[in-house]
């Protein structure tokens, strides 16, 4: 599959002699498109590599990149919104790894090449897209601010900076910026917007303006932030319940076989009774099972509303809260139905790699 790779930069004002070109003004506009690049599923994470903040703002450097994030997700006709997952001190711009990083380059080492000129690309964000059915679903975005042609400040901490002989620039203003990009907007020609090309000092577009509002909302309106079953589980298993699908890899083989092995054709309480009678041969199994479907539940009960009926995931679904004792084959809840994927061992086998495609499917009546 094919991928794009677009660098989106913020024009310092040295530029600004090309603001007063006449042109007809144009409103928002995506990376690309339509279909316009988007994150699939919210909240879109991100880590910051803080070893590389500017010691003038290293304080408050992830404060403002986290504030910048939240002016997007601000408005309530948009579900878009971010979380940071911590520091990745190894993190870097150039790899589409699927892991997000915020991160500035300084001195001594060189601005490169391929971002830009130094003295006038202030920061650069990477988004990696691809097409997932009528869909541009965007896998992968780092940004990278420049610390070797510019000065940072923090305009609410130190609004005149501290930046002698250097362009200053401010770190929330150009954070904001750089993250309209990240979530998938390109530049608009709408005057005062966050998204304007070019920068001409100060923290004016450390706001957001309705433009930008406008885009953001197009881009992820109400609704938007509930990726579907398949993806939810998917990625819930790739992450949050990562190290239960590993211990389930281990521990649900043995219960899933025993139940792979009841006769479909048998009564349902003949059914039933060897179902049971599996769980009891396999405690650890049923334990490990639930342990993982009760996360992958958690997180996916807006997503999977069938497999995981109510909003608290595992509770809401009764799994794991019957008096006498677990009920995979009635729960109801998010697959985790060993039964469901009868003749489909090669699934559970591969459950480090995703376990998920058992944890969608409800169990066969
Ligand atoms: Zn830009």
């Amino acid at each position: 599959m094919k991928s794009f790779l677009r660098k989106a930069a913020l024009v310092a004002a040295c530029a600004a002699g090309i603001l007063s070109a006449p042109t007809e003004a144009r409103a928002w506009t995506g990376l690309e498109g339509p279909p316009y690049p988007v994150w699939g599923i919210l909240p879109v994470k991100f880590y910051v590599n803080a070893s590389t903040f500017p010691p003038e703002i290293a304080d408050t450097a992830q404060q403002r990149l986290v504030d910048g994030f939240g002016a997007w997700a601000t408005p309530e006709c948009t579900d878009f919104s971010t979380q940071l997952l911590g520091d990745l001190p190894d993190g870097t711009w150039n790899s589409n790894d699927n892991k997000n990083v915020l991160l500035w380059i300084n001195k001594p080492d060189p601005w490169p090449l391929e971002l830009g000129p130094v003295d006038s690309v202030i920061g650069v964000t990477l988004p990696v897209w691809s097409p997932d059915g009528d869909n541009m679903i965007i896998s992968d975005a780092d940004i990278v601010f420049n610390n070797v042609g510019f000065c940072w400040y923090d305009s609410i901490t130190n609004p005149g900076g501290n930046c002698v002989g250097g362009s200053p620039v401010d770190t929330l203003s150009i954070a904001t910026h750089e993250e309209g990009h990240f979530l998938g907007l390109g530049h608009t020609d709408v005057a005062g917007s966050t998204m304007e090309p070019f920068y001409d000092g100060g923290n004016a577009i450390a706001s957001i303006e309705q433009d930008d509002i406008d885009g953001v909302c197009a881009l992820y309106p109400p609704g938007s932030g509930i990726p579907s079953c398949n993806a939810c589980t998917t990625n819930a298993a790739k992450t949050e319940c990562n190290g239960l699908a590993m211990g389930c890899n281990g521990q649900c083989v043995g219960i899933y076989n025993c139940e792979a092995s009841c006769p479909i054709a048998k009564t349902p309480a003949d059914y039933k009774a060897c179902l049971d009678a599996c769980k009891m041969q396999f405690p650890d199994g049923v334990k490990a099972y639930e342990a993982y479907a009760g996360c992958i539940c958690n997180l996916c009960s807006k997503s999977c509303p069938i497999e995981c009926p109510g909003d608290s995931g595992a509770g809401g679904s009764g799994w794991g809260e019957e008096p006498e004792g677990p009920k995979i084959e009635e729960s109801g809840g998010c697959g985790c139905s060993v039964e469901g994927q009868r003749g489909k061992l090669g699934a559970l086998a591969a459950l480090g790699l995703g376990l998920a495609a058992i944890a969608r499917r409800r169990r066969r009546r």
